[in-house]
C-alpha cells in the first residue's frame, strides 16, 4: 500500500476531469483498506472511497485521501438446485462480473450489463436500467465504517434500496466503505422484457426464445447506439434522476404538455422522464465553452475537452433552475457532487 501526494484525478473520473487529490492510495484487499483508514498521518484528513470514477463530479481539488477501491475476485460461494450466490470484490469491474454470471447461466443481472462503474458502487444508487434493478437480484454485503473501522455485514432491508437510492447514498454518506456483495441469481432464469426497447429488439431479430446471453447482446447495443462512451467524450451517464410527482400534478402538467414523456410508479405517483423535461426547456445539445448537454441525450452532461468540473455544475444548476422555472418540478442529482 503506497499514498502518493497531489496527484491528478483526471484519468479517474469519467468526466475527465482535471483536479487534484492532495492524497492518493489503491488498496487491494479489506487489510490495506483498514491500513489506509488507520494511518496517523490521514487520521485528521476527510477520504472519499472512489471506485470507477462513473458517478462522480469533482468540482475542485480534493484536500483529503481518496482511497481507490481495487478489491478483487468473483466467487461462488453457494447453491441449490434453483438459485446461485455469488461474492464479488467491491473493486471487480461491474460488468466483468454481469459477463462471468451470463457465462454460467446465472439470470436475473443480464439487464444491467454493460453499466460503467465497481462492483462496490453498484448498491449505493442501486443500479438500475432497462427494467431491472441491482436490489432485485442483491443477496448481502460487508464493509467497514470509515471511523471505527469496524465491519458490518447488510443484508437487502437493511440496505434501505428505492430508486437510484440506498442508505449508503443517504444516512451512510462518506461512512461506510463497500468491500464486497453477494447477489442471488437463478439457474433456471426467466428473461425479462419489460422494457419496450429490449422486447421490441427480440422481435425484430425474430428471436422466439430469448437467452439471458441474447439480452445482454441486445442491451449492450442498445446502450452502445444511445448513450456516449466517456472515453470518447466525458460523461457520468444520467446527470439527474427522473423526477416523480402526484397524480394530481401530473394532469394539470399533461393538460398543458399533452405530449408530456411519463409512466406511473404507482395509484398516486407518476415518474416523469427528466430528459424530455431537460429538452422541452430548449437544452438538448445546448453547449457552453466545453460544457453542455448531449446532442442525442440531454440528460448526460458532457465534458467536451477542458471543461472544470466547477463549470458542468454550474451548467447543472442552470438546468435545474429552468426545469424548475416552467414545470415547477426540482430536480435531484443523480452524479455525486464532490464540493
Ligand atoms: C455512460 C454511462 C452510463 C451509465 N448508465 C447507468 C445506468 O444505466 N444505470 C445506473 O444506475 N447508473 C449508470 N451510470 C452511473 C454509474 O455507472 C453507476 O452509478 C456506477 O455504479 C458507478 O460506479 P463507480 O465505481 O464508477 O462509482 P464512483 O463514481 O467511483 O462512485 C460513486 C459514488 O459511490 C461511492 N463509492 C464508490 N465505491 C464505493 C464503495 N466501495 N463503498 C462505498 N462507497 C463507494 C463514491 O464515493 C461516490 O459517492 C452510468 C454512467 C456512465 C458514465
Amino acid at each position: 500500500m503506497k499514498v502518493v501526494k497531489n496527484i491528478s484525478l483526471k484519468n479517474l473520473n469519467t468526466f475527465g476531469v482535471d483536479v487534484k487529490s492532495k492524497y492518493f492510495v489503491e488498496i487491494y484487499s479489506e487489510e490495506e483498506l483498514k491500513q489506509a483508514l488507520n494511518s496517523g498521518e490521514y487520521s485528521n484528513h476527510q477520504k472519499l472511497i472512489l471506485g470507477g470514477g462513473s458517478n462522480i463530479l469533482f468540482t475542485k481539488d480534493y484536500d483529503g485521501l481518496v482511497i481507490k477501491n481495487s478489491i478483487p475476485g468473483i466467487k461462488l460461494l453457494d447453491e441449490d438446485s434453483k438459485k446461485v450466490i455469488v461474492e464479488a470484490g467491491a473493486g471487480v469491474i461491474w460488468d466483468e462480473l454481469v459477463k462471468y454470471c451470463v457465462d454460467y447461466n446465472f439470470g436475473g443481472i443480464e439487464n444491467l450489463s454493460y453499466i460503467p462503474g465497481t462492483v462496490g458502487a453498484a448498491p449505493i444508487q442501486n443500479i438500475g436500467a432497462y427494467g431491472q434493478e441491482l436490489e432485485e437480484i442483491f443477496y448481502e454485503l460487508n464493509g467497514i465504517y470509515i471511523d471505527s473501522c469496524e465491519t458490518k455485514n447488510f443484508n437487502k432491508s437493511e440496505c434501505s434500496f428505492s430508486y437510484r437510492s440506498s442508505i449508503f447514498k443517504n444516512e451512510l454518506k462518506n461512512k461506510f466503505i463497500i468491500t464486497s456483495v453477494k447477489l442471488k441469481l437463478n439457474k433456471n432464469p426467466n428473461v425479462n422484457l419489460s422494457y419496450n426497447s429490449v422486447k421490441k429488439e427480440v422481435e425484430k431479430k425474430n428471436i422466439k426464445q430469448p437467452t439471458i446471453k441474447d439480452i445482454r447482446e441486445i442491451v449492450i447495443a442498445i446502450r452502445k447506439s444511445k448513450l456516449p462512451d466517456p472515453v470518447e467524450i466525458g460523461n457520468a451517464g444520467s446527470f439527474f434522476k427522473n423526477p416523480v410527482i402526484t397524480k394530481e400534478k401530473f394532469k394539470v402538467l399533461k393538460e398543458e404538455y399533452p405530449d408530456l414523456k411519463h409512466f406511473f410508479v404507482d395509484e398516486n405517483n407518476v415518474k416523469i422522464f427528466a430528459a424530455w423535461l431537460i429538452e422541452k426547456c430548449g437544452w438538448k445539445g445546448k453547449r457552453f465553452g466545453d460544457t453542455g448537454t448531449h446532442k442525442l441525450q440531454p440528460l448526460v452532461i458532457v465534458n467536451y475537452g477542458n471543461a472544470s468540473g466547477k463549470e458542468i455544475y454550474e451548467i447543472s444548476k442552470m438546468i435545474k433552475s429552468d426545469v424548475k422555472t416552467i414545470f415547477y418540478i426540482t430536480l435531484k442529482n443523480e452524479v455525486n457532487i464532490i464540493n
